[in-house]
């Protein structure tokens, strides 16, 4: 997986919303988070058990007795945007020294106490298995305990404390089915910073998707670092094929989601599932990274572009709804002119829906920063990135181009962020709408005729709404 592929972008970006119970007196809390999808349900998890003690929610830093930085570990760039932050607190920690200033997540995870060594206004490190005590950790320094460094195994499956309440949005959610991660590709910093895979079981996830969908969510997302591993923990009958479609039948579901998932496990069961089940979207996301078998094999992915190719032959035979998502590293160590078209090559073949495409950098404590040199110089990754993105949008624009016209089922997300009076939602496939329309169609699904295409988007005008 690459974890920080902005997947849902509605659902990413959006902001959380101050309490607006919180009265005078009551401590403050101000989180903020970096990264992917699993984070933002990880800080979701946070409000909750802050919730449970009567903290308060703000979106100024200034007013809040809390701050706290969910953070991501995967790019130097995610980091170097916390440590601006942890900067900019020394001041604020001088004037107030009872502010409580709290790292959670991979970055605490993987610099572990030499981050305190840099910055010592830090009073709590909080890890990617120790986020169901967050609230114990804030209180025990509030009392005037700390620095604290809870990096260890304490809750590995911190969701089924979930607090409904306290999810961001009224009809889509998050559902963390698998954490962790046992392969060990060469450039990915995750299995260190998220450790080995665990699992929940089936029969709680149904459990909290009925409850999710009782409270009005009709659009569910199934979160794994590498999400079709589901199963192969806990043994027995799970698996991810399974767990599809018994959701499937959960009445009110309209759509569900699942990233992301790793080339080697997709499975025939699970294509079938795909295709059967009518809930489930017509997108799949599947990191390929390379597309030239050398690099793949320094990256330790575990499969070939050819045999990506045929995979992506027979999932197209069994389940031809699907439209697929990659992810792609360009300037990986020792990227040859050679290599990086043969990536150039498979993305011109494939013609995927979408494609997030990342400049190789290095991670610390990864296989690759001990054994690879990362020898791509930084003009020749910024030219191969640029190039990459003029041929995925072309290939977007084309595609989606020919999308005019037609019907398409649109899930309503809310207002557009560029133009507040239009409305914004999401295909099956994942391709953003724009169109006029009510807010109360919020949450809902409508057909909407397709007017024009550019390569980000479709706009149109509602024909009908689709229930
Ligand atoms: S090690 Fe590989 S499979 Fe595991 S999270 Fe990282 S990129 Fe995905």
């Amino acid at each position: 997986m690459n974890p920080s592929s902005p997947l849902l972008p509605v659902l990413a970006a959006a902001p959380i919303a101050p309490d607006p119970g919180a009265a005078a007196g009551v401590p403050k809390v101000f989180l903020e988070t970096f990264g992917c999808q699993m984070n933002f349900l990880d800080s979701e998890l946070v409000r909750g058990r802050m919730a449970e003690r009567r903290y308060a929610f703000t979106p100024r830093r200034d007013d809040a007795d809390v701050i706290a930085f969910n953070t991501c570990a995967v790019r130097d760039h995610a980091e170097e945007r916390v440590r601006a932050r942890l900067h900019e607190l020394k001041r604020a920690k001088e004037r107030r020294p009872g502010l409580v200033v709290a790292v959670l997540g991979c970055m605490a995870q993987r610099e572990g106490e030499a981050l305190l060594d840099r910055f010592p206004h830090v009073d709590i490190l909080c890890g990617t298995r120790e986020f169901g005590r967050i609230d114990a950790l804030v209180e025990a320094v509030r009392s005037g305990g700390g620095p604290i460094v809870a990096l260890g195994e304490h809750d590995p499956l911190p969701d089924w404390k979930r607090d409904l309440s306290q999810r961001p949005h009224r009809h889509s959610a998050y559902v963390t089915i698998q954490r962790g991660c046992d392969r060990a590709c060469t450039f990915c910093v995750v299995p260190r910073t998220r450790g080995p895979e665990v699992e929940r079981t089936m029969d709680d996830l149904e459990r909290e998707v009925r409850a999710l969908v009782a409270d009005g969510v009709v659009d569910v997302t199934l979160l794994g670092q590498i999400v079709n591993a589901y199963g192969r923990k806990s043994g027995g009958d799970a698996s991810l094929a399974r767990l599809l479609r018994r959701l499937d039948r959960v009445p009110g579901l309209a759509r569900l989601r699942f990233v992301t998932s790793f080339p080697t496990l997709l499975t025939p069961d699970l294509m079938q599932a795909v295709q059967d089940c009518e809930t489930v979207v017509s997108y799949l996301h599947l990191p390929v990274q390379s597309g030239a078998n050398s690099c793949l094999r320094r990256m330790a992915r575990g499969y070939t572009a050819e045999s990506y190719l045929r995979l992506v032959d027979r999932l197209r035979e069994v389940a031809p709804k699907v439209e697929l998502a990659t992810d792609v590293i360009v300037g990986f160590c020792g990227e040859s002119d050679a290599e990086f078209a043969a990536t150039a090559e498979l993305m011109r073949r494939i013609e995927f829906v979408q494609a997030f495409i990342f400049k190789y950098s290095v991670r610390p404590g990864t296989a690759a920063e001990k054994l690879l040199p990362d020898d791509v110089p930084l003009a020749v990754k910024e030219a191969r990135n640029q190039e990459l993105l003029r041929l995925q949008e072309a290939i977007q624009r084309r595609r989606n181009r020919a999308r005019i016209g037609a019907l398409e089922r649109v899930l309503v997300d809310g207002p557009s962020k560029r133009d507040r009076t239009v409305l914004s939602g999401r295909t099956s496939a994942n391709r953003i709408v724009h169109f006029r329309g009510d807010a109360a169609l919020i949450g809902q699904q409508v057909d909407v005729r397709v007017r024009d295409a550019t390569a980000l988007s479709l706009s149109g005008d509602i024909a009908a709404a689709a229930g």
